[in-house]
Parts: C-alpha cells; structure tokens; sequence
C-alpha cells in the first residue's frame, strides 16, 4: 500500500518502471482524443470540478488511461471526496501512475501522470481516508470506464 512518504520519494527520486511505454507525437494524439481530452492529458489542463461524467459513477469496473487504455485505478478504492472530481485511495498497481512535483499557480503539488504514456491525470494530496491517508483527484476526462462484464461479477461472487 502507498502512503505519502512513498509519494513524495516518487516524485523526488523517480517513479517505479511501467510494464510498459506508448509515445506518440502531439498530431496523432490530437487523432485519437477529443479537443477535451487532448487539453487535459497532454497540455495539463484541468476540467470543471462536477463537470465529469465519472465523478458520480459507482459501477464496479477499472478506470483506464484515455490516451493508452492502461488500467489506472479501481472502481472499488473510488471514494466520495466531495471535490467535484473522481477521488482515488490508491492506484491499481504501484507502477501505474508516475509522480512530479509540481510548482504551478505558488503552490507545492505532486502531478500524477499515466505512467505509461505520462498523460496528465490530476494530483494527489495527503489528506485522503484511512489507512493510505491519500486523495488522488483525478479528471474525468483522462479516464475511461471499463466496466466489470456480468460474468466477472459472478466469478467474484462465487469466489
Ligand atoms: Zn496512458
């Protein structure tokens, strides 16, 4: 489990190794994502709060990269921040998101990225609930929403 301590090692010292990389030039990342999109995970920009369609969604399923597809986060460690942006404790594995200070607008933050394709997603605070302490505040935009099948529901039931 991350705690804060980790995060703030990451951002300094470097993030852990992705399983692996996707790079393209800004043109065909301008092909594959909406005008929304493209603003938020490649120019590091930030959507409305309680604009997102995700941020009231509590379907069971995995939050992927909207650049990459690469699964990011957990429907089941989303949490109700209040915010007005989906809230994560946790990322899915410790190697899917990258960490970087972040010194924009005076203030001190750690950016958290899509450690496969170093989309923007948001930032993560230490002041999240127990027992990781974390907030990831995460734009609904950089996301997609792989919703569990039925027969994925059923599996865990009977496990
Ligand atoms: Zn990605």
């Amino acid at each position: 489990m991350l705690t804060w301590k980790d995060v703030i090692r990451f951002s300094v010292k470097g993030s852990p190794k992705p399983d692996r990389r996707v790079e393209k030039t800004e043109a065909e990342w301008r092909e594959i994502l909406t005008p929304e999109q493209f603003k938020i995970t490649r120019k590091k920009g930030t959507e409305m709060a309680h604009s997102g369609a995700l941020c009231s969604a509590h379907d069971a399923g995995k939050y992927n990269c909207v650049c990459c597809n690469t699964p990011l986060f957990d429907a089941t460690i989303k949490f109700e921040s209040g915010t007005g942006w989906p809230s994560f404790t946790q990322p899915i594995k410790e190697n899917a998101i990258k960490y970087e200070k972040d010194t924009a607008f005076g203030m001190v933050r750690v950016e958290v990225m899509c450690n496969t394709c170093d989309g923007h997603l948001g930032h993560v605070f230490p002041d999240g609930p127990n027992p990781t302490g974390l907030r990831y505040c995460i734009n609904s935009e950089a996301m997609q929403l792989q919703k569990e099948s039925s027969s994925e529901k059923i599996e865990k039931r009977n496990r």
